[in-house]
């Protein structure tokens, strides 16, 4: 049986800013182009209201997009002397072995959902003692709670100790290069022409 429920809208917005950086470093003053892609989505029940929902739609997409750009970073070295910022060292952290950090979640999650759904599960296994049930179910839950921290202890201390500036200084220095200008060299391009030249 199909069952209209009404309509859902998906507006993608796209932006792009230039960011003016200044290196904790060196104190050199750089600019990189950052762009953003965003979805917003709004449904109009039973297509009542298509229109509304389009623009609703559009304009949360607009307001993330605004606040995304806002304070986003990308990964851009100073492109004098290698150096990744603050913000980017946080952000490259985060991204890092992000896999284990779901997988530790979800056997978590998996291990909690054992405790809130093992008592209705426990009256349908007839054939077991109930020691056995119990052994099994909080072993179980146990066990998932044992690998799920750590997961999540593992990640925590090797990001702890990872930094992309230990990444080859030639490495930093090429990607920066590809990226970005000094200030004083945009605003005079900005000056001529708009826009990145790359
Ligand atoms: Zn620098």
């Amino acid at each position: 049986m199909f069952l209209y429920l009404g309509n859902d809208f998906t507006t993608t917005a796209n932006g792009a800013v230039v960011k003016f950086v200044q290196c904790d470093q060196c104190g050199h003053e750089y600019a990189y182009e950052l762009s953003r892609s965003v979805q917003g989505r709004a449904f109009s029940v039973v297509g009542l209201h298509n229109r509304e929902a389009a623009d609703r739609s559009s304009s949360k997409a607009q307001n993330r997009l605004q606040e995304l750009l806002k304070r986003a970073c990308d990964l851009v070295p100073c492109p004098q002397c290698g150096w990744y910022q603050e913000p980017m060292v946080a952000r490259a952290k985060r991204r890092r072995l992000r896999w284990m950090r779901e997988l530790g979640r979800g056997v978590g999650f998996f291990g909690l959902s054992i405790l809130f759904w093992g008592p209705l599960v426990y009256f349908g296994f007839d054939r077991m003692t109930p020691g056995i049930k119990l052994l099994l179910g909080f072993g179980t839950a146990c066990g998932a709670a044992i690998i799920s921290a750590a997961l999540l202890g593992i990640r925590h201390a090797i990001i702890s100790g990872f930094t992309p500036n230990d990444e080859p200084l030639d490495q930093r220095i090429a990607l920066a290069r590809s990226r970005a200008v000094s200030k004083e060299e945009y605003l005079k391009s900005a000056g001529s022409h708009s826009g990145f030249a790359f």
